[in-house]
């Protein structure tokens, strides 16, 4: 991959080649190709990722949220061994707003899925540091339909409660898992009500050893939770799991009931209809940003606009004539 400006379709159509064949040396370049903020760079991933569309789609793609300590990566590193065992090519991914280039982050000080990171079979690839929410979602979401192009079964998006990373990551994904702590109550835990509504399956995790009856009660007492909330959707009922990740317990029960939760909604006709409904709120949120970042940096709009807000703060000038006033500089270009 070169870096000249010009793109050269034959060049993306060889990358994209030796993705869909599972080269993993060029995959992780298209994936630091499409975290590059650099134009050139950004619009060779567009190309490519353009190209590669028709292959993309053929993963299950599982967000895993849970607070710092219950035990995410590992569960991740079991489950995700797991799936290998089974055959399957794994590929984690992670969101996490708080990672810096430099600095520490939630998810990113300590090393992590030692095991499955060795694994041929797996691929783990880090929060894409700094920016805003929208901007690491948007790389995470192109990385994952990299990694669905270059053939991987399950692909797993980890995130920690930070602001609205759960809500970002449900929005990309077919089934959305949350991690929990063998203790009671989720103001205990520290666990926002709309979080638990995300929840497609609920894992308490840790249920091994002096903790199994804590971990049996939670259960119960989330199963009872469950049952007062809306459901989701309707052909699916949140399910309240015990797994202990350390012992690599209630894994494989795990794995099946999302295979049950998949069933139900593949048959419901409702997964299809969630992906082309997450594609489209994609595809706006895009426009969205983009008008925002071009609104923000045109020159003759910030010529007016820090006095124009100062009137408005001052009381001056009401909101909406000042917005109509910008709006009206930014659309007559
Ligand atoms: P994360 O911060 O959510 O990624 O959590 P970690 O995976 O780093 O685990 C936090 C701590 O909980 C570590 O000391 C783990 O060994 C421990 N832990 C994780 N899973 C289990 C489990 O299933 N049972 C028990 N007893 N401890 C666990």
């Amino acid at each position: 991959m070169s870096n000249s400006t010009t793109i050269n379709s034959s060049e993306i159509e060889d990358i994209a080649d030796q993705i869909r064949q599972g080269n993993r040396r060029m995959l992780a370049r298209a994936i630091t190709m499409a975290e590059s903020i650099r134009p050139d760079h950004q619009e060779k991933a567009q190309a490519l990722l353009n190209e590669l569309m028709p292959s993309t789609g053929g993963s299950i793609r599982i967000g895993i949220s849970g607070t710092p300590g219950v035990g995410k990566s590992t569960f991740i590193e079991a489950f995700g061994k797991f799936l290998t065992g089974e055959g399957l090519k794994v590929a984690v991914l992670t969101i996490d707003p708080s990672s810096k280039r430099t600095g520490g982050s939630i998810l990113g000080d300590k090393t992590r899925m030692e095991e499955l990171s060795r694994d041929p079979n797996a691929f783990i690839r880090p929060s894409p540091s700094g920016g805003s929410l929208g901007g690491v979602a948007r790389r995470t979401r192109e990385v994952m339909l990299l990694c669905e192009a270059a053939g991987f079964d399950v692909i797993l998006i980890e995130t920690v409660g930070v602001g609205q990373s759960e809500t970002t990551v449900a929005d990309m994904v077919d089934l959305f898992m949350l991690l929990l702590a063998p203790a009671g109550g989720d103001e205990l835990q520290g666990i926002k009500r709309g979080v638990m509504e995300l929840a497609d399956i609920i894992v308490i995790n840790k249920a091994d050893g002096e903790l199994i009856p804590v971990a049996k009660r939670a259960a119960n007492e989330y199963r009872s939770a469950v049952r007062l909330m809306r459901p989701k959707t309707k052909s699916w009922t949140p399910k309240v799991l015990l797994t202990s990740a350390l012992k690599k317990i209630g894994i494989e029960e795990l794995w099946q009931t999302i295979g049950e939760y998949l069933d139900a909604r593949r048959d419901a006709g409702e997964l299809e209809v969630q992906r082309a409904e997450q594609s489209s709120a994609w595809m706006w949120s895009e426009i969205e940003d983009s008008l925002m970042n071009h609104l923000k940096t045109d020159t003759e709009v910030a010529s007016k606009l820090s006095a124009m807000e100062e009137d408005v703060r001052d009381g001056k000038l009401s909101p909406t004539a000042a917005a109509r006033a910008v709006l009206g500089i930014f659309m007559k270009k």
